[in-house]
Formats: structure tokens, sequence, C-alpha cells
């Protein structure tokens, strides 16, 4: 059976067969497994935001935003600890 490209679903590019995530924009491809990891590709700091949005199918600077602001009501200290433990708990790809 012959490999087909897929489209990826935030772009619209071809996706080559196999692939897990579309090498344009960085989405995760439809089917491909969902594992928590640090995306060192798309990080602004250690990937963490990147992480969690492509784990919950979110956009990165929606994360990067949601996070900011909720450290920033927090007193900004335990976002900040919640963001390095999570920086170093989840593994980098
Ligand atoms: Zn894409």
């Amino acid at each position: 059976m012959a490999a087909v490209n897929q489209k990826c679903q935030r772009c619209l590019r071809d996706v080559p067969a196999g692939a897990c995530f579309c090498l344009v924009c960085g989405a995760r491809v439809a089917g491909a497994p969902r594992e928590l990891h640090r995306r060192r590709d798309l990080e602004k700091l250690a990937g963490v935001c990147a992480g969690l949005a492509d784990y919950f199918d979110l956009d990165p600077t929606l994360v990067r935003v949601v996070f900011a602001v909720a450290t920033f009501f927090t007193g900004i200290l335990p976002g900040l600890i919640l963001y390095v433990i999570l920086a170093l708990v989840i593994p980098a790809r």
C-alpha cells in the first residue's frame, strides 16, 4: 500500500506519511499519539506552554497568554515555580 500524505489541520499543507507533526507549523497530525512533551521547536522559554498546547490541541500563544495572566494574578511566584517544575518534569522532544 502506498504511503499517502495527509493535510495539516491547522495550515492545510501536506504532511509526510508517518509524521506526527506538521513540518511547517508544528501542529500535531490527527491520529498521532498524544504525549506530553516540551516543544523545543516552538519554545519561547522552555517549550512548556507549547507542549501543553500541543497536548490539549490549543494554540500555543493562547496557552502562553493564559499562563502569563494566571501567573500575574496569583502573585507571580507560584506560576514561576510551576513553570520551572513542569520544565524539569516534562521531557523535551
Ligand atoms: Zn501545519
